[in-house]
């Protein structure tokens, strides 16, 4: 599953140690994933499957909204919130403010693959939108519902992170072509398997143990990479990610 090479070490995605192993189909794909050991890639393979290799790695593969996630958006898309920053009121004022277009036409275009985005080009980020706002929603109303598997917790953080992205002005609409959107997205996916697996006590007792022991340390490589402007070297980016948290807390 890795494969040593002469690219220059980097640390490993879940402890740090500094490696040349990166995760074979990811790179066939342009992405580098650096892992250690098997044993720390297979710590987070689950999460990472999904997004693991050609087709699937580079631009990241979002899921598609469902129609529960569709129906609820209509049903509250007019409702206050209050967490998504910027002074912004409702789910369909934040929508059409960061599409450009409508809430109308968002919604008509919102269905299918996030990547097929040629109606609206800010669709991967339009649909983490969506998700993020639900759980903004819940956390302010008295549900105390939280988000329970690792997609939850990813949308969580990755929305916690775009919704910030969308503060600064001239951020491209169509994000998959960022250098820092796809490596963002597969940082948080492991970051979000470990704190799954932490919180919810999901998996091998085991792992359990080395995830609870690498989760700190997974989290604080990569809100400091979040705050550092992902990468790349755009002020405002970092001036807009600066006090982010990737913190993720079950009641
Ligand atoms: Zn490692
Ligand atoms: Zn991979």
């Amino acid at each position: 599953m890795t494969i040593p090479d002469t690219t220059a070490a980097q640390p490993c995605e879940v402890c740090d140690v500094s490696t040349s192993n990166r995760c074979s189909s990811c790179a066939k794909a342009g992405v580098d994933l650096f892992f250690c050991s098997k044993e720390h890639q297979k710590l987070v393979w689950k999460a990472h499957k999904p997004h693991c290799g050609p087709g699937q790695a580079n631009p990241f593969s979002l899921a598609p909204l469902t129609d529960d996630e569709l129906a609820n958006l209509r049903s509250r898309a007019h409702l206050p919130i209050g967490t998504l920053g910027g002074g912004i009121s409702t789910t369909a004022v934040a929508l059409a403010e960061a599409s450009g277009h409508p809430f109308e036409y968002v919604l008509q275009h919102l269905e299918g693959s996030p990547l097929d985005s040629e109606c609206l080009p800010a669709k991967p980020f339009l649909v983490s939108l969506v998700r993020n706002s639900r759980f903004a929603m819940l956390a302010s109303s008295s549900l105390h519902e939280q988000p329970r598997s690792v997609d939850e917790i990813f949308t969580f953080l990755a929305g916690n992170v775009l919704a910030r992205c969308c503060d600064v002005d001239d951020v491209p609409r169509d994000l998959t072509t960022t250098e820092w959107f796809t490596p963002l997205l597969h940082k948080l996916v492991i970051l979000a398997s470990l704190t799954t697996q932490v919180a919810l006590l999901e998996g091998e007792a085991r792992d359990i143990l080395v995830a609870a022991k690498w989760l700190p340390v997974v989290r604080e490589r990569t809100t400091k990479w979040v705050r550092g402007g992902m990468g790349t070297d755009d002020v405002r980016l970092r001036n807009a990610l600066r006090h982010v948290s990737l913190e993720y807390e079950t009641e």
